[in-house]
């Protein structure tokens, strides 16, 4: 497994820096963000380091679909059944703040579009 030593997300997945996991698996890690934008908002993020879904897809497309997975996991489990929505903010004009690839899962109230 790759990790990055100065990365935030790395650092979650390996229980350095603690956080509110939902759900788990080999590969992958889902956690509530620490600013939730709704009253369900995780994060599902792989073990392994890659900056961003551009890196992920390149490397290892079993991966993605395993993340994919994973987050309707957590909509499943939070009872997101008026629906939901999964985000992967990619770059600067995107505003990806953390770059450790991760998908946004949104749910519990009306979510307009497009987003701000
Ligand atoms: P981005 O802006 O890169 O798409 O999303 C990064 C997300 O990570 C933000 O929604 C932010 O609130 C969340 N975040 C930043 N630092 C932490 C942290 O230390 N713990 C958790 N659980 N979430 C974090
Ligand atoms: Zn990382």
């Amino acid at each position: 497994m790759s990790t990055e030593s100065d990365c935030l997300f790395c650092k979650i997945a390996s229980g350095v820096i603690p956080a509110d996991v939902v759900l788990e698996s080999d590969n992958a890690i889902a956690f509530r963000d620490i600013d939730p934008k709704a009253p369900t908002h995780a994060l599902v993020i792989p073990r392994t380091h890659y900056a961003d879904v551009d890196e992920l897809t390149a490397s290892d497309p079993i991966l993605t679909g395993e993340l994919l997975t994973l987050a309707a996991a957590v909509a499943k489990l939070e009872c997101l059944d008026h629906g939901y929505r999964i985000v992967t903010n990619t770059g600067e004009d995107a505003g990806q703040s953390v770059a450790h690839v991760h998908f946004h899962v949104l749910g519990g109230r009306s979510l307009s579009w497009p987003p701000g």
